[in-house]
């Protein structure tokens, strides 16, 4: 990809959401723009760095980790954010810093025994289907406190937060409501967990409405890269 077009791009969504953090009053003045880098190439991502981006967001195992292996000469955070099947658990644990989309307790479980102990431990948010789709992963916001207690315990995992991927709709008030009630959920969940400080939501359709409730982490793929052939 172009580099100037990557870099106009990339200065569009900066402003985007400086100014979607400028009406809003959490006063997240410091909110991470995530890269989601699933179906882009180790080339793509290379110049996405030389244009200041530093995390990185996948999806899809295998080549995630290929395109880490090929990238090891860059200084970059990889952040886990596909649904994780438990018998696929062992190389977000060796490969990755985060992953966003723990959902259950098995997972959290096998993630905190099959990280090495040179790494650091992996940081975690817990994925909510916030919109109770039957066809979406992530736990309900019943299943959150006592997931949240596992993984308090587990010593190679640290809790940071929570995550979701609400039903897409273009209405902005329904965004909002949405994520609204996201941040209740965690700022209920903060009582038993406060240390956590994480609230992954907003996507290239509607980091805005996001933002306006409290997101800390916006996962951007299309806005940054253009859209994806897959
Ligand atoms: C693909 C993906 C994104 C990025 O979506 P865009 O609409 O391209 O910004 C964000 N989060 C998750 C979990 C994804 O799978």
């Amino acid at each position: 990809m172009d580099k100037q077009l990557l870099t106009d791009n990339i200065t569009k969504l900066l402003q985007r959401v400086r100014r979607s953090v400028e009406k809003c009053h959490f006063g997240n003045s410091d909110i991470l723009v995530l890269a989601v880098s699933k179906n882009r190439s180790a080339q793509e991502i290379r110049v996405a760095h030389n244009c200041g981006l530093n995390e990185f967001g996948e999806s899809y195992l295998q080549e995630a980790v290929q395109k880490i292996s090929e990238l090891q000469d860059l200084d970059l955070v990889w952040h886990f954010i596909g649904p994780i099947q438990s018998n696929k658990t062992r190389p977000v644990a060796e490969h990755f810093d985060w992953v966003h989309s723990v959902d259950r307790e098995k997972i959290a479980r096998r993630l905190n025994e099959q990280r090495p102990t040179h790494l650091p431990p992996l940081q975690v948010c817990i994925q909510v289907n916030i919109s109770g789709e039957d066809s979406k992963s992530g736990a309900s916001i019943e299943e959150l406190p006592q997931l949240a207690g596992t993984i308090l315990d587990l010593p190679r995992l640290c809790l940071r937060g929570l995550m979701a991927i609400p039903a897409a709709t273009q209405d902005a008030a329904q965004q909002r409501a949405t994520f609204r009630q996201m941040r209740e959920t965690f700022q209920q969940l903060q009582s038993l967990a406060p240390a956590m400080d994480t609230l992954s939501m907003g996507m290239s359709g509607d980091l805005e409405a996001a933002i306006s409730e409290g997101s800390t982490i916006v996962r951007v793929g299309t806005a940054i890269f253009g859209p994806r052939n897959r």
